[in-house]
């Protein structure tokens, strides 16, 4: 049985993989950026190794300054505007991956969440495992 994992875009044109075995941690956040981003109440994000991820495709980057100052940079594709996968320029060797655009995202078990100080009441936070106000220290 393979662990290999894949996703990608909404119109296709994005591809990613990775073996799943080497996906570190997985978390949601509820911070306004991501809410902003994803439209929605939280990100669901997988940390993995950047050298464990391959991509195919064109992406399209956004980046901003965090509240505790890095910089977080955002990938999207550039056709169907799906948020794929994000960096902090201060943690080059892990890339963020949404969680959503897995093909088959079942496997994913959340580890922590993040900023449940800005989450909304109609999309609270999972209380299955710790909560950390804003970002934790890592
Ligand atoms: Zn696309
Ligand atoms: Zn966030």
């Amino acid at each position: 049985m393979t662990t290999m994992t894949t996703g990608g875009c909404l119109c296709g044109s994005f591809r990613y993989q990775f073996d799943r075995e080497q996906a570190i941690s997985a978390h949601h956040c509820h911070c306004k950026d991501c809410q902003k981003v994803t439209g929605s109440g939280k990100a669901t994000i997988i940390m993995v190794p950047t050298q464990a991820l391959s991509t195919e495709g064109e992406i399209s980057t956004y980046t901003v300054t965090g509240t505790d100052g890095g910089h977080v940079t955002r990938g999207f594709c550039p056709s169907c505007g799906s948020q794929l996968i994000s960096y902090l320029e201060e943690m080059p060797a892990t890339r963020f991956v949404k969680a959503g655009t897995l093909d088959d995202g079942s496997w994913v078990v959340v580890d922590s969440s993040f900023w449940s100080c800005s989450a909304e009441p109609w999309s609270p936070v999972d209380s299955s495992s710790p909560a950390f106000e804003k970002n934790p220290r890592m």
